[in-house]
């Protein structure tokens, strides 16, 4: 069942149809594997590729998951304006959505999902105060620990720095606009279509 915090939308934004939804939350609650789903299963909504200096991880492909640039490639996109938001995440790589995917996106009608970081959802409620911000929150603290050391993705290092953004993040829950507690990546999944709107699965 779903908790008390679930699924909780501000009235203003009830009844609304969101252009831009924010997906955000901590370290490994599962925000990509939400993501994912929604990729597989609403073709009609645009999922934003950010650009990173950060290494792929295996599996991960150029452009569909990230387009993998270098430090110095991301700061001329930086400085020519091309992104929407940026953010420097858990120490050293930096992350950003290009401004022209989403403009193009909505330009076409259709729905767009940013799966950023918390400091660059706060800079997207500044330029675009009218997208759904979304926070996909886990189960307990406990669980995030145990899905962050389960992916093994991480160093312990790194592991324990994102920890330490993750405290910092849950604690801006209240800022956003819908909270979905990630239990099962189909109930959120679901959730998330929700608060999208989308009501019509497209094969
Ligand atoms: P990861 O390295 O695990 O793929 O992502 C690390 C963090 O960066 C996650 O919290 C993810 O949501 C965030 N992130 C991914 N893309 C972007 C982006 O374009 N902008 C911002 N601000 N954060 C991002």
């Amino acid at each position: 069942m779903p908790g008390p915090r679930d699924l909780t939308l501000r009235p203003e934004h009830a009844g609304t149809r969101p252009a831009v939804t924010v997906l955000a939350g901590p370290t490994a609650v599962g925000k990509g594997t939400v993501s994912q789903y929604i990729r597989e299963h609403y073709p009609q909504v645009c999922l934003s590729v950010s650009a990173t200096t950060r290494e792929p991880r295996p599996g991960e492909i150029d452009g569909v998951h990230y387009s993998f640039v270098s430090h110095q490639q991301f700061d001329e996109l930086v400085e020519q304006g091309k992104m929407l938001e940026w953010a420097q995440v858990h120490g050293q790589n930096k992350y950003g959505t290009p401004r022209s995917m989403v403009e193009n996106a909505l330009a076409k009608g259709q729905h767009v999902l940013l799966e950023i970081d918390l400091q660059g959802a706060r800079q997207v409620r500044q330029t675009l105060p009218e997208a759904t911000f979304v926070f996909l929150a886990p189960p307990s603290w406990e669980e995030l620990v145990r899905r962050l050391v389960g992916r093994g993705t991480e160093s312990a290092e790194e592991q324990q720095r994102r920890l330490e953004t993750a405290k910092l993040e849950l604690a801006a829950e209240p800022e956003f606009d819908a909270v979905i507690v990630n239990d099962t990546v189909g109930q959120a999944s679901a959730r998330l279509v929700e608060v999208m709107q989308l009501t019509t699965p497209q094969q």
